[in-house]
């Protein structure tokens, strides 16, 4: 009998880890099933361009089904508890699924509801059908102060709150706006990013290209009428367009099965992904509460590991490498320029500021993220 592996979710994580498996092991050994809920799988990043028009938002989805190799059984239903003591999964369709393995990747979910006025007069361009109304705003944009930010810590790919305000700044310019316009930029600690050698060169940009910065700012509530965002720590700033990413938590589904952590993640060994002591339930993407990027590389990494550990334990082989945390994450910061950072656990980001590479990098990267990483092949 070959092993069952149930992976849970859909996306980025569910969708790698299950494509990679996959090459690693033979159908003999291992049974890959998927369940998840999302009809199409969209390309997060391209959340960023497509709010300033800059890409066809068409390229950025494909269905998910088409996008699972050879070999894996794909069962589109939405998972309602998760009993890990009796190796059991209850779906909404009314499945009750066993397994040898388990890999939760069902990443995370905004709300909203936990900033009061949020919902009344925010912007975004974390989904696509914010960055598609987020594009609308901008078109009809004239000037004042258009205020960014992030809610709260932490969010998925936390450069993009950087990269959309450096893309902000181009657009203004290239339409004859930026004169017109005062582009705020609010974070919640006591830095522009969380990162230090990446805040000095986001700091020094932002104050080269006029952007105010408030630093210390968690978003405490949003007051729609008078269009003042209030922080926590006491600061009120005013705005004409807010555009703030909103709050993240981890699925309902997680917490409901209890193996949850307050912000609704799960708590997995840094080194070994697994959840407390199970030696067969696991966690990749960004429902975990690993202290590395919430990233689609982070994932890819992940899925690299715990995909050569299954193949392992299944054809009675030791593996005895551990998962080093990588991160990989490309942003652009206009005018032609990107830039990528590479760290892990143990080593502190290596960055290759102002690369023309980079730009064109994330020019491509749904097209190498749908042909290859997503494939498992990258
Ligand atoms: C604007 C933006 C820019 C970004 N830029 C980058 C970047 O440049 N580089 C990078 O590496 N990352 C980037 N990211 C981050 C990256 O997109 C995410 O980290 C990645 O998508 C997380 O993958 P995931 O599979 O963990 O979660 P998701 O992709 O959210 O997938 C979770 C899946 O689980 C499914 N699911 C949830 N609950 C259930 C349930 N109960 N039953 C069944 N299915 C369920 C969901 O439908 C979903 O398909 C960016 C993100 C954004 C928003």
């Amino acid at each position: 009998m070959p092993a069952r592996v149930l992976i849970l979710g859909d996306g980025d994580a569910g969708t790698i880890m299950a494509n990679k498996l996959r090459f690693h092991t033979s159908r003999k050994d291992v049974e890959i099933t998927v369940v998840g809920n999302s009809k199409n799988h969209y390309f997060k990043p391209d959340g960023v361009h497509i709010s300033f028009n800059m890409l066809d938002y068409k390229k950025s989805v494909k269905p998910t089904e088409f996008l699972f190799n050879y070999g894996v059984n794909y069962i589109a239903d939405t998972v309602t508890a998760i009993d890990v003591a009796n190796h059991s999964v209850k779906t909404a369709g009314g499945k009750n699924m066993n397994y040898d393995y388990l890999i939760i990747a069902t990443g995370d979910r905004f709300t909203p509801e936990d900033i009061p006025g949020y919902s009344e007069s925010a912007r975004h361009f974390y989904n696509l059908d914010h960055a598609l109304e987020l594009q609308k705003e901008l078109k009809a944009f004239k000037g004042g102060k258009i205020v960014i930010g992030q809610a709260s810590i932490p969010i998925m790919c936390p450069p993009a709150p950087y990269e959309f305000t450096f893309l902000l700044d181009e657009y203004l310019n290239f339409h004859g706006l930026r004169d017109k316009t005062e582009i705020h930029y609010v974070y919640p600690i006591n830095s522009v990013f969380t990162i230090p050698n990446v805040a000095d060169y986001i700091s020094k940009k932002m104050e080269e290209r006029g952007i105010i910065t408030h630093t210390l700012f968690n978003v405490d509530s949003i007051d729609p009428k008078n269009k003042k965002v209030q922080s926590l720590e006491g600061e009120s700033v005013d705005y004409d367009l807010l555009v703030m990413i909103p709050p993240h938590r981890g699925q309902k589904v997680i917490s409901d099965s209890g193996l949850a952590d307050d912000g609704g993640y799960i708590n997995v060994d840094k080194n070994r992904l697994n959840y407390k002591d199970y030696d067969n339930v696991f966690a990749v993407g960004d429902a975990t509460n690993l202290p590395v990027s919430k990233a689609g590389a982070t994932a890819h990494f992940e899925s690299q590991y715990l995909s050569n550990k299954i193949a392992a334990d299944t054809s009675g082989n030791v593996y005895n490498e551990l998962y080093e945390g990588d991160v990989a994450c490309t942003t652009v910061t206009g005018y032609e320029k990107g830039i990528t950072l590479f760290f892990n656990y143990n080593k502190p980001p290596r960055a290759n500021f102002d690369s023309k590479f980079d730009y064109f990098l994330k020019w491509q990267s749904a097209d190498t993220f749908f042909s290859s990483m997503v494939r498992g092949i990258a």
